[in-house]
């Protein structure tokens, strides 16, 4: 028996967090794990092997350098960050989304982004007090601009974010109208600052980071998390060094480890290896698009991440039957009404999207 009394968690604990569920991780042992966006390759033996050296070499009775220079310097080069523009570093694009929350946080202050999208962004907001807004899509996933530029007329919101390419959809969004709501949120509709989250860079090739200078209220956000380091938490906001410096202010400092910050130099300077792994993923891509499309009643939406949103007759039903076969991915289908009867799907090896392929067709039949 637990000595804690539920009255006094009543007392102490906010109303709208006892509310909530927990944020559920599908327990996945034993399971071709296809659910949450990762990278199924590790990096081979022999940079493995040298990883290790490297990382028995690290400090960890230091603290990190709480700028982590050599890093940014090294993120800055890697990823064409253009000039005058710095990076911030969190642990995790998850924890920048928390930090741009946290700093933008006035009494009344709004969030606003297209729905479906990434959970995080109306999560943060709730943590700090602030209103999100969600914007739907048109039913085909596409940016449905008009209901964002009156959206923003009506709600001012502080910040909008646009996933490019979107999740759980797949979408990437029309460069044109992303224009429009970047301009738009220049004073002529509202003050707002756009965050670009390009989580899925690796397999989109498509990029706000070049553009950065044009928008002096454009940021764009990225991770090493899709293109195989999901397990060190390393994100990154780029942009105009006058936005950082606020932000920088409620980092953590100490935020990025030691070892996390170890790692990433030494990969960085092998990422023609991350690349790779990232063009084979965007070709096993399109074949199990192809593959997943052929049976009948199957609708894929086209997709620029490492997954894919299909839509089937029985969401609930074929999330079961594939689960019954050792296959698990995301059933997205109670997300958002249009959702409705979807599933998400990561990309993976050949060898595991064949397996997938193979339960998927047959949890179609039975
Ligand atoms: C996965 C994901 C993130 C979070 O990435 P982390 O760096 O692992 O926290 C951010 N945005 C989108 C759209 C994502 O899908």
């Amino acid at each position: 028996m637990s000595a804690v009394e539920p009255s006094l968690i009543e007392r102490i604990i906010r109303d709208d967090v006892r509310a909530m569920g927990a944020y559920h991780v599908a327990d996945s042992h034993g399971l071709i794990k296809l659910d949450a966006m990762e990278n199924p390759y590790q990096l081979p033996a022999p940079l493995r092997e040298q990883l290790g050296k490297r990382l028995a070499e690290v400090a960890l009775n230091r603290y990190p350098v709480p700028t982590s220079e050599a890093l940014r310097a090294r993120l800055k080069h890697v990823m064409d960050v253009p000039a005058g523009m710095e990076i911030l570093l969190g642990n995790g694009s998850d924890e920048i989304i928390s930090m741009l929350a946290l700093a933008v946080a006035r009494p009344g202050a709004k969030v606003m982004a297209p729905v479906p999208g990434f959970v995080m962004y109306a999560m943060s907001a709730q943590f700090t007090g602030l209103e999100f807004v969600g914007v739907p899509l048109r039913a085909d996933f596409t940016l449905d601009r008009a209901a964002m530029l009156a959206a923003m007329a009506e709600h001012k919101p502080a910040v909008i974010y646009l996933a490019y390419p979107n999740n759980p959809t797949g979408t990437l969004f029309d460069e044109q109208d992303m224009e429009a709501i970047v301009r738009a949120a220049q004073g002529e509709v509202c003050h707002s600052l756009v965050v670009v989250d390009e989580a899925y860079q690796p397999f989109a090739q498509h990029s706000w980071m070049p553009r950065l200078p044009e928008f002096g209220n454009l940021l764009v956000m990225r991770t090493v998390s899709k293109l195989g380091l999901a397990g060190i938490r390393l994100g990154y906001l780029a942009g105009d060094p006058a936005w950082l410096a606020q932000i920088d202010k409620v980092r953590p400092p100490y935020n990025v480890n030691v070892l996390t910050e170890a790692t990433a130099l030494f990969v960085l300077e092998h990422v023609d290896v991350l690349d790779e792994q990232a063009a084979q993923l965007r070709a096993q891509r399109a074949s199990v698009a192809a593959a997943m499309a052929a049976h009948p009643g199957v609708t894929v939406f086209p997709s620029a991440g490492n997954f894919l949103l299909v839509r089937v007759p029985d969401a609930a039903r074929i999330f079961d039957r594939l689960l019954a076969r050792k296959v698990l991915i995301k059933n997205v289908s109670k997300m958002h009404p249009l959702l409705a009867n979807c599933l998400r799907v990561t990309v993976s090896t050949p060898e595991e999207n064949a397996q997938f392929l193979e339960a998927f067709a047959a949890s179609l039949q039975d």
